[in-house]
Protein backbone atom coordinates (compact mmCIF):
# COMPACT_ATOMS: atom_id res chain seq x y z
CA UNK A 1 0.00 0.00 0.00
CA UNK A 2 1.13 3.32 -1.37
CA UNK A 3 0.71 6.46 0.54
CA UNK A 4 1.08 10.04 -1.36
CA UNK A 5 3.67 12.43 -0.16
CA UNK A 6 3.16 15.93 -0.31
CA UNK A 7 5.09 19.16 0.27
CA UNK A 8 2.92 22.97 0.31
CA UNK A 9 5.53 25.25 -0.83
CA UNK A 10 5.53 28.33 0.84
CA UNK A 11 7.76 30.98 3.33
CA UNK A 12 7.38 30.78 6.74
CA UNK A 13 5.53 34.41 6.58
CA UNK A 14 3.23 33.48 4.04
CA UNK A 15 1.19 31.21 6.77
CA UNK A 16 -2.44 31.92 7.82
CA UNK A 17 -1.24 32.15 11.21
CA UNK A 18 0.92 35.40 10.62
CA UNK A 19 -1.41 37.26 8.56
CA UNK A 20 -2.13 39.54 11.13
CA UNK A 21 1.44 40.63 12.21
CA UNK A 22 3.41 39.95 8.69
CA UNK A 23 1.60 42.31 6.64
CA UNK A 24 1.29 41.16 1.97
CA UNK A 25 3.61 44.06 1.76
CA UNK A 26 6.33 43.68 4.21
CA UNK A 27 6.66 39.83 2.00
CA UNK A 28 9.28 41.84 -0.51
CA UNK A 29 11.78 42.42 2.45
CA UNK A 30 11.02 39.42 4.31
CA UNK A 31 14.68 36.92 4.61
CA UNK A 32 13.32 34.27 2.60
CA UNK A 33 14.40 30.49 3.56
CA UNK A 34 12.04 28.77 1.16
CA UNK A 35 14.78 28.13 -1.54
CA UNK A 36 16.90 26.64 0.83
CA UNK A 37 14.58 24.73 3.27
CA UNK A 38 12.72 22.70 0.01
CA UNK A 39 16.40 22.25 -1.06
CA UNK A 40 16.85 20.07 1.94
CA UNK A 41 13.46 18.43 1.20
CA UNK A 42 14.67 17.67 -2.16
CA UNK A 43 17.68 16.28 -0.87
CA UNK A 44 15.93 14.11 2.01
CA UNK A 45 14.02 12.58 -0.76
CA UNK A 46 16.50 11.66 -3.26
CA UNK A 47 18.37 10.28 -0.39
CA UNK A 48 15.60 8.02 0.32
CA UNK A 49 14.64 7.56 -3.07
CA UNK A 50 11.14 9.14 -3.00
CA UNK A 51 8.80 10.84 -5.43
CA UNK A 52 6.25 13.38 -4.10
CA UNK A 53 3.88 16.02 -5.20
CA UNK A 54 5.06 19.66 -4.98
CA UNK A 55 1.93 22.61 -4.35
CA UNK A 56 3.57 25.82 -4.95
CA UNK A 57 2.82 29.20 -4.61
CA UNK A 58 2.51 31.48 -8.09
CA UNK A 59 4.78 33.99 -5.91
CA UNK A 60 7.44 31.49 -4.81
CA UNK A 61 7.68 30.49 -8.35
CA UNK A 62 7.86 34.22 -9.75
CA UNK A 63 10.89 34.30 -7.26
CA UNK A 64 12.54 30.98 -7.30
CA UNK A 65 11.99 29.27 -10.43
CA UNK A 66 15.47 27.16 -9.89
CA UNK A 67 13.82 25.50 -7.59
CA UNK A 68 10.84 24.86 -9.69
CA UNK A 69 12.89 23.84 -12.48
CA UNK A 70 14.71 20.98 -9.76
CA UNK A 71 11.32 19.65 -8.79
CA UNK A 72 10.53 18.69 -12.12
CA UNK A 73 14.33 17.51 -13.25
CA UNK A 74 14.28 15.77 -10.03
CA UNK A 75 10.79 13.62 -10.92
CA UNK A 76 8.31 14.70 -8.55
CA UNK A 77 4.86 16.15 -9.55
CA UNK A 78 4.68 19.73 -10.23
CA UNK A 79 1.16 21.00 -8.62
CA UNK A 80 -1.04 24.62 -7.72
CA UNK A 81 -1.36 25.90 -4.37
CA UNK A 82 -2.94 29.32 -5.74
CA UNK A 83 -0.81 32.37 -6.53
CA UNK A 84 -0.56 34.13 -2.77
CA UNK A 85 -2.13 31.99 -0.27
CA UNK A 86 -5.25 34.13 -0.47
CA UNK A 87 -7.88 31.39 1.49
CA UNK A 88 -11.29 30.29 -1.03
CA UNK A 89 -13.39 31.68 1.23
CA UNK A 90 -11.96 35.08 0.60
CA UNK A 91 -12.31 35.21 -2.94
CA UNK A 92 -15.56 35.45 -5.03
CA UNK A 93 -15.89 32.66 -7.94
CA UNK A 94 -14.25 35.17 -10.49
CA UNK A 95 -11.47 36.12 -8.17
CA UNK A 96 -10.24 32.43 -7.44
CA UNK A 97 -11.04 31.68 -11.27
CA UNK A 98 -8.19 34.22 -12.08
CA UNK A 99 -6.16 33.00 -8.95
CA UNK A 100 -5.84 29.73 -10.39
CA UNK A 101 -5.41 30.09 -13.91
CA UNK A 102 -2.79 32.63 -13.12
CA UNK A 103 -0.77 30.19 -11.08
CA UNK A 104 -1.48 27.29 -13.26
CA UNK A 105 0.09 29.31 -16.43
CA UNK A 106 3.61 30.66 -14.12
CA UNK A 107 4.17 26.95 -12.91
CA UNK A 108 3.35 25.54 -16.54
CA UNK A 109 5.56 28.53 -18.04
CA UNK A 110 8.97 27.53 -15.52
CA UNK A 111 8.33 23.83 -15.44
CA UNK A 112 7.34 22.89 -18.83
CA UNK A 113 4.65 20.31 -17.62
CA UNK A 114 1.05 20.24 -17.01
CA UNK A 115 -0.09 20.95 -13.77
CA UNK A 116 -2.98 18.81 -12.95
CA UNK A 117 -3.32 19.20 -9.12
CA UNK A 118 -4.75 22.21 -6.81
CA UNK A 119 -4.41 22.29 -3.16
CA UNK A 120 -6.11 24.80 -1.73
CA UNK A 121 -4.06 27.32 1.21
CA UNK A 122 -5.13 26.20 4.54
CA UNK A 123 -7.87 23.43 3.60
CA UNK A 124 -9.95 26.36 2.55
CA UNK A 125 -12.75 24.82 0.74
CA UNK A 126 -15.88 23.18 2.55
CA UNK A 127 -19.50 22.93 2.45
CA UNK A 128 -19.84 26.54 2.06
CA UNK A 129 -17.53 26.83 -1.57
CA UNK A 130 -17.84 23.96 -3.14
CA UNK A 131 -18.45 25.61 -6.31
CA UNK A 132 -14.54 25.61 -6.54
CA UNK A 133 -14.27 22.77 -7.47
CA UNK A 134 -16.53 23.11 -10.47
CA UNK A 135 -13.89 26.41 -10.95
CA UNK A 136 -10.54 23.98 -11.02
CA UNK A 137 -12.52 21.68 -13.17
CA UNK A 138 -13.56 24.21 -15.36
CA UNK A 139 -9.75 25.62 -16.03
CA UNK A 140 -7.90 22.00 -16.76
CA UNK A 141 -7.35 20.66 -13.11
CA UNK A 142 -7.67 17.16 -12.86
CA UNK A 143 -8.02 16.91 -9.03
CA UNK A 144 -7.93 19.30 -5.71
CA UNK A 145 -7.01 17.79 -2.83
CA UNK A 146 -7.94 20.98 -0.66
CA UNK A 147 -10.49 19.70 2.05
CA UNK A 148 -10.10 18.43 5.75
CA UNK A 149 -12.71 16.23 7.12
CA UNK A 150 -12.01 17.17 10.48
CA UNK A 151 -13.64 20.26 12.89
CA UNK A 152 -11.23 22.84 13.80
CA UNK A 153 -11.09 26.33 15.10
CA UNK A 154 -9.69 27.28 11.13
CA UNK A 155 -10.78 24.56 8.46
CA UNK A 156 -12.24 21.70 8.14
CA UNK A 157 -15.44 19.67 6.64
CA UNK A 158 -16.31 17.16 9.28
CA UNK A 159 -18.96 15.72 7.23
CA UNK A 160 -16.75 15.09 4.05
CA UNK A 161 -16.00 11.43 3.28
CA UNK A 162 -12.65 10.63 4.07
CA UNK A 163 -11.04 8.97 1.11
CA UNK A 164 -11.21 10.17 -2.61
CA UNK A 165 -14.61 11.44 -3.84
CA UNK A 166 -16.54 13.32 -6.36
CA UNK A 167 -19.15 15.96 -5.37
CA UNK A 168 -21.31 14.66 -8.74
CA UNK A 169 -20.51 11.68 -11.11
CA UNK A 170 -18.92 14.36 -13.64
CA UNK A 171 -17.09 16.54 -11.15
CA UNK A 172 -13.29 17.47 -10.14
CA UNK A 173 -11.53 14.36 -8.00
CA UNK A 174 -11.02 15.73 -4.49
CA UNK A 175 -8.99 13.87 -2.63
CA UNK A 176 -9.26 14.60 1.08
CA UNK A 177 -6.22 15.00 3.44
CA UNK A 178 -6.30 11.46 5.46
CA UNK A 179 -8.19 11.23 9.13
CA UNK A 180 -8.60 8.15 11.23
CA UNK A 181 -11.81 7.75 12.81
CA UNK A 182 -11.43 6.63 16.28
CA UNK A 183 -14.55 6.07 18.54
CA UNK A 184 -17.67 7.73 15.57
CA UNK A 185 -14.84 11.08 15.03
CA UNK A 186 -12.35 12.10 12.78
CA UNK A 187 -8.91 12.46 13.88
CA UNK A 188 -5.99 13.73 11.62
CA UNK A 189 -3.35 11.87 11.05
CA UNK A 190 -2.44 13.56 7.33
CA UNK A 191 0.29 15.79 8.98
CA UNK A 192 0.60 19.25 9.64
CA UNK A 193 1.13 20.38 13.69
CA UNK A 194 -0.22 17.10 14.52
CA UNK A 195 2.49 14.93 12.89
CA UNK A 196 5.11 17.49 15.14
CA UNK A 197 2.71 17.44 18.77
CA UNK A 198 2.35 13.55 18.55
CA UNK A 199 5.08 10.96 19.81
CA UNK A 200 5.96 9.62 16.11
CA UNK A 201 4.74 6.13 17.01
CA UNK A 202 1.03 7.43 17.79
CA UNK A 203 0.96 8.92 14.44
CA UNK A 204 2.51 5.62 13.17
CA UNK A 205 0.45 3.89 14.13
CA UNK A 206 -2.95 5.91 13.04
CA UNK A 207 -1.44 6.09 9.23
CA UNK A 208 -0.91 2.12 9.44
CA UNK A 209 -4.91 2.03 10.65
CA UNK A 210 -5.78 3.67 7.99
CA UNK A 211 -3.69 1.25 5.21
CA UNK A 212 -4.86 -2.25 7.41
CA UNK A 213 -8.27 -1.55 8.30
CA UNK A 214 -9.04 1.37 6.30
CA UNK A 215 -7.36 -0.39 3.35
CA UNK A 216 -6.83 3.05 1.51
CA UNK A 217 -3.81 5.17 0.45
CA UNK A 218 -3.32 8.48 2.71
CA UNK A 219 -1.88 11.47 2.00
CA UNK A 220 0.97 13.37 4.23
CA UNK A 221 1.54 16.99 3.94
CA UNK A 222 3.98 19.11 5.36
CA UNK A 223 6.09 22.63 4.90
CA UNK A 224 9.62 23.55 3.90
CA UNK A 225 9.71 25.98 6.85
CA UNK A 226 8.58 22.94 9.33
CA UNK A 227 12.37 21.41 8.42
CA UNK A 228 14.05 24.89 9.68
CA UNK A 229 14.28 25.77 13.19
CA UNK A 230 16.85 28.30 12.32
CA UNK A 231 14.33 30.20 11.10
CA UNK A 232 13.32 34.27 12.27
CA UNK A 233 11.46 34.26 15.06
CA UNK A 234 7.96 36.06 14.47
CA UNK A 235 7.42 37.69 17.78
CA UNK A 236 4.40 39.95 17.83
CA UNK A 237 2.10 36.95 17.10
CA UNK A 238 -0.66 35.55 18.83
CA UNK A 239 0.77 32.67 21.05
CA UNK A 240 -1.30 30.06 20.18
CA UNK A 241 0.11 30.69 16.53
CA UNK A 242 3.69 30.78 17.89
CA UNK A 243 3.27 27.20 19.39
CA UNK A 244 1.65 25.49 16.75
CA UNK A 245 4.10 27.37 14.19
CA UNK A 246 7.24 26.60 16.19
CA UNK A 247 6.65 23.29 18.11
CA UNK A 248 9.36 20.74 17.90
CA UNK A 249 11.12 22.44 14.79
CA UNK A 250 13.97 20.65 15.71
CA UNK A 251 12.67 16.80 15.57
CA UNK A 252 10.82 17.34 12.50
CA UNK A 253 14.08 16.48 9.96
CA UNK A 254 14.46 13.42 12.11
CA UNK A 255 10.43 12.36 12.56
CA UNK A 256 10.46 12.63 8.36
CA UNK A 257 13.51 10.14 7.67
CA UNK A 258 11.56 7.78 9.91
CA UNK A 259 8.10 8.17 7.97
CA UNK A 260 9.94 7.98 4.51
CA UNK A 261 11.71 4.35 6.12
CA UNK A 262 8.03 2.92 7.78
CA UNK A 263 5.57 3.70 4.66
CA UNK A 264 5.95 3.43 0.91
CA UNK A 265 5.65 6.84 -0.74
CA UNK A 266 4.65 8.23 -4.15
CA UNK A 267 3.30 10.84 -6.07
CA UNK A 268 -0.44 12.09 -5.86
CA UNK A 269 -0.63 11.57 -9.37
CA UNK A 270 0.59 8.08 -9.27
CA UNK A 271 -1.00 6.81 -5.74
CA UNK A 272 -5.03 8.19 -6.88
CA UNK A 273 -4.40 7.31 -10.41
CA UNK A 274 -5.79 11.16 -10.87
ZN1 LIG B 1 -0.16 26.66 2.48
Amino acid sequence: MRNALTVDVEEYFQVAAFERTIPRDAWEVAESRVEFNTGRVLDLFAAHGNKATFFVLGWIAERHAALVKRIVADGHELASHGYDHTRVHQFTAEQFRADVVKTKAILEDIGGVAVRGYRAPSYSINGKNLWALDVLQETGHVYSSSIYPIRHDLYGMPEAPRFPFRIRPDAILEIPVTTVRLGGRNYPCGGGGYFRLLPYAAFRRMLARVNEQDRQSGLFYFHPWEVDPGQPRVKDAPLKSRFRHYLNLNSMHGRLERLLRDFEWGRMDEVFGA
